[in-house]
């Protein structure tokens, strides 16, 4: 490939902070309202409009669709987006679950309440390009925005873009699922003019299980979850393709549904699963966009047809941006396994639990069992940078922990982990490596979060 190179250039510093937390998912603003609650100068960086990553950006709405009766449940900051936007407005019942979907765009309000209560120092639109290393710490890091370039300065920093940019840009080893390998990148979508009342008739009539997932691809089940409901929908898709309304092809679309609301929207329409799409590579990204976008009118098509109450269903709007489930990891201190997640791994050094829930990789297991496991802090300590924390979906950990890991509950204990322990390790005056766990684990749970 042609190279060309950049000319160096003054970059002014904007902001100086003792926690940088770039990326405002579930892991990164759990990581900033975690660091700030500390007491510690903290900044949070995003490359959109709003704060929530997948939740607002994309879309993603079931933050606790796994609880069912028996589910031991973590504790901390991810229960508190749920609650507290439930106390805002901003959820509906989940339909397979004990538990509230969020609305996603006043989900974006809540964020903004909970940013500015922390006292975390916000900045939007700027997107992090590069990070200043000197002697394997991170100095800062370097945006862009409509301003131009900037530099801001930091002790501790955590990378919560979901990708593990930072862990690259500064040369941290990471790795990636074989791309044949991936999960399935998703173009999201809501529709309005729906007839609820129609609609959940139907779904009364013709009730979609568990044991439905998979149909037209494989899934390993453990057998328990099989006759239970799941808001899934096939059937008015498989129609579609045998009687051409869509191209018989089209095997990427079937999927849930989640909130109707009593005028008729439905939102959180994760019905396009698109797979071989790296989410980390730009022509890639270009590709799906566009594709997911047509394969989205595809299926509100088939829902016109052969779905009571979707009769006069329009497109409402498409997710701000697609939506990606896995890209790079962390080579961590240690590595999450999947024997961890699925024999209740224990860890001296845990800084939060999660129930034994895996959803990916052709592998479904809901915690209907009491089951968990604990989260260690060295799947978010990486390799050779000793200043740097990871948070949400990017922890270090092989294919199935991830189908666990990457959940936006979990993202939120990683984040509020990962806050702590930069907080932490700023007051006690030690890298984040030598933090003292006990300290960690002790300020976790005076902040409500569950550990063992
Ligand atoms: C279609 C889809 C459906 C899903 N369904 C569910 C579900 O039902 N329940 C569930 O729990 N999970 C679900 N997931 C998984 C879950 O949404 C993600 O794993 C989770 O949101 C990851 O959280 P995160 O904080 O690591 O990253 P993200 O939520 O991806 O947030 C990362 C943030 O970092 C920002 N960012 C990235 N790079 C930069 C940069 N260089 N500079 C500045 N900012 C940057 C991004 O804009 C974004 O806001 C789904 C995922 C997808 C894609």
């Amino acid at each position: 490939m042609k190279h060309i190179t950049e000319a160096a250039r003054q970059v002014p510093v904007i902001a100086e902070t003792e926690v940088l937390v770039v990326g405002s998912g579930p892991g990164g603003l759990a990581a900033a309202l975690a660091s700030a609650r500390e007491g510690v100068d903290t900044m949070l960086v995003e490359r959109f409009g709003c704060f929530g990553g997948n939740i607002t950006a994309v879309g993603v709405e079931g933050i606790a669709w796994y609880r069912k009766e028996g589910t031991v449940d973590t504790e901390g900051i991810g229960i508190e987006f749920e609650q507290r936007s439930k106390s805002m407005g901003a959820t509906s019942p989940e339909p397979q679950s004990n538990s509230e979907a969020i609305n996603a765009d006043m989900f974006k309000h809540v964020a903004d309440v909970m940013v500015q209560e922390a006292g975390i120092h916000p900045l939007l639109h700027s997107v992090v390009i590069d990070t200043i290393v000197e002697d394997d710490q991170i100095r800062g890091v370097i945006l862009h925005n409509k301003s131009g370039r900037q530099a801001i300065l930091a002790k501790r920093v955590i990378d919560g873009s979901g990708d593990a940019d930072l862990a690259v840009f500064a040369g941290a080893p990471t790795r990636k699922t074989p791309k044949e390998e991936m999960l399935p990148v998703t173009v999201m979508f809501s529709c309005s003019g729906v007839h609820k009342k129609r609609f959940l008739e139907y779904v009364k009539e013709n009730p979609s299980t568990y044991k439905d997932w998979g149909k037209n691809w494989d899934i390993q089940k453990g057998g328990k979850e099989d006759d239970m409901f799941s808001p899934y929908l096939e059937k008015p898709f498989d129609r579609a393709r045998e009687e051409g309304v869509i191209p018989s092809g089209l095997k990427s679309i079937g999927g849930t549904w989640s909130a109707i609301s009593d005028s008729g929207e439905a939102t959180y329409l994760n019905m396009i699963h698109m797979t071989e799409y790296d989410g980390s590579d730009v022509h890639d990204l270009t590709k799906a966009e566009m594709e997911g976008r047509f394969q989205a009118l595809q299926a509100i098509k088939a829902m016109n047809r052969f779905l009571p109450g979707f009769e006069e269903a329009k497109l409402r709007t498409y997710g701000m941006t697609l939506g990606v489930r896995d890209t790079r990891k962390i080579v961590g201190r240690y590595d999450l396994t999947e024997s961890d997640v699925r024999n209740q791994g224990r860890f001296e050094d845990s800084i939060g639990i999660f129930p034994e829930f895996i959803d990916g990789y052709n592998v479904l297991v809901l915690p209907t069992t009491g089951r968990y496991f604990q989260i260690p802090y060295g799947v978010l300590v990486p390799q050779k940078i000793g200043n740097l924390l990871v948070a949400g979906r990017s922890i270090a950990g092989d294919k199935i922990s991830h189908a666990s890991v990457r959940n936006m509950m979990c993202c939120a204990v990683t984040g509020q982990g990962a806050g702590v322990a930069a907080a932490v390790s700023v007051k006690d005056g030690v890298s984040v490596g030598e933090v003292n766990i006990k300290h960690v684990q002790s300020a976790l749970q005076k902040q409500g979060a569950r550990i063992y």
